[in-house]
Order: structure tokens, then C-alpha cells, then sequence
């Protein structure tokens, strides 16, 4: 017999689960509102015109190479990256206590950061609390988990009966949390809610987060996806780099250059001094050289490519413009379309949510029933509005209209 014969079989990730049985559906008609990835109105995947014209650059220059990167990455990356979260000018850059780590994509920052942060920051307390939002991308717990946090909690943030942001629980939850706890924030377009704080509330929670002593992670997977606009959607991070936090930023590269595949990603470390980041920096490099010894060059080499280069990041802004664009309008065009149908209920929400990502406020029955007229979603009912098509929508309303009368 195997030794392995008493490994159980691990539940399905759902969410890869529910695009296996999108593709398996035969039916002309479904719709999948599942996937987390950029969809044309023809319902395909995109690959953005700046990164084709980057890449046929790359195939032809007889200067690269398949050389090792350093251990924390393409410098010119890690540099870019790092100005592109906390604004050219930011005094943490220009201070040098601001610097970047590659990382395997998002994911891989929030890895790297869960690492660094379980040995040289828990040792403060027993075991200290890693607070997520209520709901949240569930990877994050399981990354803190896999790192070796135990104490695991939810900070307020839905407010399902007003489709709302619970602020005033979200406080709450901060003032209430032990001191020097951790708190994973959403920077921009939360996952799934797709509901983020006004700048008001942003400060508040950031007040509370410094009577606190709290230490923030901001995972910021979507900047610029969310506005169209880089420097809008890294409001947030920049406010708490102003007021002095220490922190960490999760960048990815996945949704607003379209590199879902390429894993490129920053951990960006603001820190008190510069030797505290030299320090922390160098600790880094020695969790990065046991866990993959070096980081991946060609998603690297195409953001710092079009990053350095004002012509290809004007180009690159125009993209995402598109993108940021084509959502607002399928969020709005659902809106007008499940109002002058009469579908009851108050989906204003659906406008005033940003990014990808839509809580719709169906119900799991509600998803059970649109999951007979081959329409995917998350149980949660949350939905990728990058799903929905001009030629996908009415039939969509439809579905939805019956599906909550
Ligand atoms: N954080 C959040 C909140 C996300 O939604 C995602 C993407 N699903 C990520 C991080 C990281 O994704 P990736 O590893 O693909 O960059």
C-alpha cells in the first residue's frame, strides 16, 4: 500500500471549480460570473496592446538574456512598482525607507509578507491577531494560516441589509482589536464586495488604526483596474504612508496589466528609517532564497518596460482607461436595464461598487435558480461584471428579474 493512504481529498477551490463547470456547460446561453479575470464584450480574454508591443520588443532584443534575477528581484521592477503604489514623490521613497521585494504575483507578496511578519513581528506578542474584512478574499486567511498565525479574525464590513459599508462596525472592530494586531486592508475595489470607504471613512480608519498601534497590510490587487486612474486607486495606501504607519503593500500585476498568468507581483515595505528597511529588506531576501531562491523575469521585464518608458505608461494608462471604462458601463447598463424592468429590490448598489467585482445581494437560492438557466456565480452572489456583455445582458436581466420574483 502507499504511504499516502490516508490523505484525505481535498475539497475543490471553488471558485476554479465553477469555471470547469462553466466549460463543461454545452448551452449557448451561460454566462460565466464567476471568474476573477478581464473580459471583452465578446467575452474574451484580453492581452493589452501595450504589453503585445513590450513583448514583440522583448523576443527581438539581443541584449536579454535567461540569466538568474537577483534574489528580490528585477531592481528597475521593484523600483517602479514601488512608485507606482506610493506616488513619484512620496517622501518614504525619497526618505529611502521605502522599498519593493518581487513577488510570485499577489498572492506572492501577501506570502512574503505573512513570512516576514510571522518572524520578526509575532515575537511582540504570543500570537498575534491577523484581522481580515468580513467578507474577504478567503486566500488570505489560508496565507496567514500556511504561515503560521493562529489567531484568526473578522473585522466588520458588509452591511448586507444596506448593501453598505458597516463602518461604524468596522471601527468598532479596531478600537476593540488587542493592540499591534494586524489588519489585512483592501486598498482599492474590495474583493468580493466590490464596495470600498470614502475618503472620510478611510482617515477614520486609519485614526483608529493608530490609536490602536495596529500594523496595516494593504492588498492592493487592483490599482487602477478600479478608477481607470493609478494614483486615485492608491489613495488609501498613500494616506497611511502620510500618517506614519510602518506597513506593508500587496501589489499585483494580474488584472491591470493583464499578466494574470505571468505571476508578477510587490511586496513593498514602508518602514521607519533606512536601515530598518536595509535590515528588513535583507531578511526578506533569506525567506525568498528557501522558499523559490529567485523570482520569474518576463512579467518583471514588461511592467518595468512600460512603467520607465512615458510613451508605452501612457499607453498603459489608455488600457486600463479601456477596461475601468468597459466595466462602469456594464455596471451601468445593468443597473438601467434591472430598473426599467421593474426587478424589485434597490440595485443602486451595482453603481456605486467599483472594480471587477459586484455584490449583487442575490441569495444562494437565488444563485441556485440562475444556476438552472446556466448563469455561474459564487454562492455569496458575488459577481466579475467583466462577465456580462452587451449581447449577454438582457438575457441576464431576465434570469435575474425571475430569479428574485
Ligand atoms: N488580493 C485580492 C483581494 C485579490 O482579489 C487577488 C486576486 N484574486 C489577489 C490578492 C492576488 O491575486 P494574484 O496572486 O493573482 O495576483
Amino acid at each position: 500500500p502507499s504511504l499516502f493512504t490516508d490523505v484525505e481529498l481535498a475539497a475543490p477551490v471553488v471558485i476554479f471549480q465553477l469555471t470547469a463547470d462553466y466549460k463543461a456547460d454545452p448551452s449557448d446561453k451561460k454566462i460565466n460570473l464567476g471568474v476573477g479575470a478581464y473580459r471583452t464584450d465578446e467575452g474574451q480574454p484580453w492581452v493589452l496592446p501595450v504589453v503585445r508591443s513590450v513583448e514583440a520588443q522583448m523576443a527581438i532584443d539581443p541584449l536579454l538574456n535567461h540569466e538568474y534575477l537577483p534574489i528580490l528581484g528585477m531592481p528597475s521592477f521593484c523600483e517602479a512598482a514601488t512608485q507606482l503604489v506610493l506616488g513619484k514623490d512620496s517622501p518614504a521613497i525619497l526618505q529611502n525607507r521605502a522599498g519593493g521585494v518581487q513577488s510570485i504575483s499577489g498572492t506572492g507578496a501577501l506570502r512574503l509578507a505573512a513570512e516576514f511578519l510571522f518572524r520578526f513581528y509575532n515575537k511582540r506578542e504570543k500570537s498575534t491577531a491577523v484581522y481580515v474584512s468580513s467578507p474577504t478574499w478567503g486566500n488570505q486567511t489560508a496565507v496567514f494560516k500556511n504561515a503560521g498565525f493562529t489567531d484568526h479574525r473578522t473585522y466588520r464590513y458588509w452591511d448586507a441589509d444596506q448593501c453598505a459599508l458597516d463602518y461604524k462596525g468596522m471601527l468598532e472592530d479596531i478600537e476593540n482589536a488587542p493592540e499591534f494586531s494586524i489588519f489585512i486592508l483592501h486598498g482599492c475595489a474590495h474583493n468580493p464586495t466590490g464596495l470600498d470607504p470614502s475618503h472620510e471613512e478611510w482617515i477614520g480608519i486609519a485614526e483608529a488604526c493608530k490609536r490602536r498601534n495596529i500594523f496595516p497590510v494593504l492588498d492592493c490587487a487592483y490599482q487602477g483596474f478600479a478608477s481607470g486612474d493609478p494614483d486615485v486607486d492608491a489613495w488609501s495606501t498613500r494616506k497611511f504612508v502620510e500618517l506614519g504607519f510602518e506597513l506593508l503593500v500587496c501589489q499585483s500585476f494580474a488584472k491591470n496589466f493583464g499578466l494574470y498568468n505571468e505571476r508578477i507581483g510587490n511586496l513593498c515595505l514602508v518602514m521607519r528609517d533606512s536601515p530598518t528597511l536595509s535590515r528588513c529588506r535583507s531578511q526578506v531576501e533569506l525567506i525568498v532564497r528557501a522558499m523559490y531562491s529567485n523570482p520569474p523575469n518576463h512579467g518583471a521585464r514588461i511592467v518595468a518596460t512600460t512603467l520607465s518608458n512615458p510613451a508605452l505608461k501612457q499607453e498603459w494608462l489608455d488600457n486600463l482607461h479601456t477596461m475601468a471604462s468597459r466595466i462602469k458601463a456594464m455596471r451601468h447598463l445593468l443597473h438601467s436595464k434591472l430598473r426599467s424592468k421593474g426587478t424589485p429590490g434597490n440595485w443602486d448598489h451595482i453603481i456605486t461598487q467599483i472594480g471587477m467585482f459586484s455584490y449583487t445581494g442575490l441569495n444562494a437560492s437565488q444563485v441556485e435558480f440562475l444556476r438552472k438557466r446556466h448563469i455561474y456565480l459564487l454562492s455569496s452572489g458575488r459577481i466579475n461584471m467583466c462577465g456580462i456583455t452587451t449581447s449577454n445582458i438582457d438575457y441576464l436581466v431576465e434570469s435575474i428579474h425571475d430569479a428574485v420574483t
